[in-house]
């Protein structure tokens, strides 16, 4: 099929039942019926394809794995219960005991907790380089080395790294190049066509998009993706519900618009935000100040939906900023309809070590707002509220 991906989103996977419905039906079943003994086996030994018990297809799950596919440019997708089963169910589909993964040491907090205690215990070793040391990626590939893994944008410090370079790199050293595509999501970039081998998904943020559903995926060509990763899901079994992948791909019908949208809020509110008295210094990838801003505009479509930025003080002056919100929710979750703020240094980063925090610039003036849909102006004023207190 010819289309773009703005119709993939809307169209992809779409399958009409005999009923004639217009939007996709949901398939809430945990097993198929089949039509003789026969039909069974054929099913069983694979002579038939078709569906058999929905721990590993059903047919509102694959609806949103053939549209995601379609949307990041891959050949095939895998849904599963959440972000976190997504990187589980890839890890231990496709590596063994010995193998070593090179990670991005800015990744999010339960991604670095997986690898090290869970994956480090099965023998699996992870080396963390800074995201943007193109040179320190090199220098940490070992003979063993099996996968590259990264999030571009970062968390919260919104760094932004050269998916193509890191691909050339991967690949010059026989390595997968896996890339959590959360922030961006393939309305903005497409890791896939920029060389990378593998996508992963939380769902469960801008996708969904409303803050409803906890999911995952795995995207990347069928050899990999089918045969490890479903694989894995098969046997060990942290699929997707129906109801949610339902929830998912209605989600996908407008991601393009809503990404779109919550770029510009984060512009506006990233530009209103450095011309702030009380702030110090703003981190967002479509302003100019970034320092990879000329990859970013290259790599993505827009800027995405998160904004971080310090204030002029401290801890104490930070909380007063979250305290004195009446409409931004205090939480930290992302990517949804709503405006949502965090304070990085005691929430989402508060278990890392004082040290490699500030090392990380998380500082404790950060603050981490995911921008949603509202009216700006209102955004703006639920803000200002706090930060003219602390001027
Ligand atoms: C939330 C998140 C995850 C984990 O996803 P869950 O759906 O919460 O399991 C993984 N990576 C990133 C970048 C996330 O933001």
């Amino acid at each position: 099929m010819t289309w773009s991906e703005e119709t993939f989103a809307i169209h992809g996977g779409y399958r009409r039942t005999p009923e004639g419905e217009n939007s996709e039906a949901i398939f809430p079943t945990s097993s198929f019926a089949f039509d003789s003994a026969a039909q069974a086996a054929a099913r069983f030994s694979g002579d038939e394809p078709g569906n058999i018990y929905s721990r590993f297809t059903n047919p509102t799950v694959r609806t949103f794995e053939q549209r995601l596919a379609a949307m990041e440019g891959g050949e095939a997708c895998v849904g599963t219960a959440s972000g976190m089963s997504a990187i589980l169910s890839l890890m231990l589909g496709m590596l063994e005991s010995g193998d070593h993964i090179v990670s991005s040491q800015s990744i999010f907090g339960t991604t670095k907790v997986l690898f090290s205690k869970y994956l480090g215990k099965l023998g699996i070793d992870t080396t963390y380089v800074p995201l943007t040391d193109y040179d320190a990626w090199a220098a940490a590939i070992r003979p063993e080395t099996r996968m590259l893994f990264l999030e571009t944008p970062s968390n919260p410090m919104t760094d932004v790294a050269d998916i193509q370079r890191l691909a050339e790199i991967a690949h010059a050293h026989d390595c997968l190049l896996v890339v959590d595509n959360c922030f961006c999501t393939p309305a903005l970039q497409q890791p896939l066509k920029l060389g990378a081998d593998l996508v992963i998904h939380s769902a469960t943020k801008f996708l969904d998009g409303q803050g409803r559903c906890v999911g995952g995926a795995v995207v990347g060509p069928e050899s990999l993706v089918e045969e490890h990763v479903r694989g894995f899901l098969r046997t060990c079994g942290p699929s997707m519900s129906p109801f949610n992948a339902w929830v998912f791909f209605k989600g996908l019908e407008t991601l393009h618009v809503r990404m779109q949208a919550h770029s510009a809020n984060a512009l506006a509110l990233a530009q209103w935000l450095s011309d702030h008295p009380a702030v110090e210094q703003v981190f967002y990838p479509g302003l100019p100040s970034h320092p990879q801003h000329e990859l970013a505009m290259r790599q993505q479509k827009a800027g995405g939906g998160l904004v971080s930025f310090r204030i002029k003080g401290g801890r104490g002056d930070a909380w007063k900023v979250v305290d004195s919100l009446e409409m931004i929710h205090i939480t930290a979750n992302l990517g949804d309809t709503k405006t949502l703020i965090t304070h990085p240094a005691t929430t989402t980063h508060s278990r890392v070590e004082p040290e490699a925090r500030l090392a990380a610039g998380i500082t404790d003036n950060l603050l981490r707002v995911s921008v949603g849909l509202e009216s700006i102006e209102d955004i703006k004023a639920d803000l200002g509220r706090g930060l003219d207190q602390i001027r």
